[in-house]
């Protein structure tokens, strides 16, 4: 089982870890602990290195696999032996990027929600750009400019972002967090792990996020689409 050190620190830029496993057809370890995000919810796993025995191998896939989380190395450098103890750094200019466009679209979801009443069906981003699937009958062209006031007004009021993770039960008794389909979340699962910008929005969660809106910068509303009558796609872009 690995450690996810994201989860309650997302500004952890390097970090101490233990190879548990190595899977040589894979060319993938498994690690005690991690920074890395491997993926997931819309955002996209995180690059870097990990620095081995004196050996510095390119991270360039992280992927969850049940409780463990795999990093896969590129070259073609021996791997290590399971028991080494290993250095990692992420590629923090490309993690910062996406933690900035997932709070963007954050601030997207609970404004649409806040002032149309649409609930998100989707979602996924890569680093400063992102899109939200709603359903959201009244969407139309006219509202982009409106949309586009809304969220930045959002984000450069510096509306702080607050994590916590909740037992089950606790989550479950919390109205907000119903709209984002936590009662889809499995059985097994005991502790819920929520992003919160308050007064804005509030979600069942596993990403990365900017501590403060203000981070996020302006927001530009780039694009929308009809997927239907209900289903409306926005796409935005952080600069
Ligand atoms: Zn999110």
């Amino acid at each position: 089982m690995t450690e996810l050190l994201y989860h309650t620190d997302a500004y952890l830029q390097e970090f101490d870890a233990t190879v548990t496993a190595v899977l040589s057809e894979e060319r993938a370890v498994i690690l005690d602990r991690t920074a890395f995000y491997p993926g997931g919810g819309g955002q996209p796993c995180d690059f870097g290195s990990l620095t081995i025995n004196g050996v510095i191998y390119v991270v360039d896939r992280v992927k969850k696999q049940g409780d463990d989380v795999m990093h896969f190395l590129g070259g073609t450098s021996p791997l290590p032996a399971v028991g080494s103890a290993s250095h990692g750094t992420l590629d923090w200019v490309r993690r910062y990027k996406l933690m900035r466009t997932h709070t963007a679209l954050h601030v997207l979801c609970g404004t649409v929600f806040r002032d149309y009443g649409a609930l998100v069906t989707g979602g996924e981003m890569e680093p400063l750009k992102g899109r939200l699937d709603f359903e959201f009958e009244t969407m139309r062209g006219e509202l982009v400019r409106e949309i586009e006031v809304a969220i930045n007004k959002e984000a450069q009021m510096g509306r702080e972002i607050r994590v916590n993770i909740l037992p089950r039960e606790e989550a479950f008794q919390i109205p907000d967090l119903i709209r984002t389909k936590i009662n889809l979340l499995p059985e097994g699962i005991t502790h819920v792990r929520t992003v919160e910008i308050v007064g804005l929005d509030l979600q069942a969660d596993g990403g990365t996020h900017v501590r403060n809106t203000n981070e996020v910068g302006r927001i530009r509303v780039s694009d929308y689409k009809s997927k239907g009558a209900i289903n409306k796609r926005i796409y935005i872009e952080v600069e």
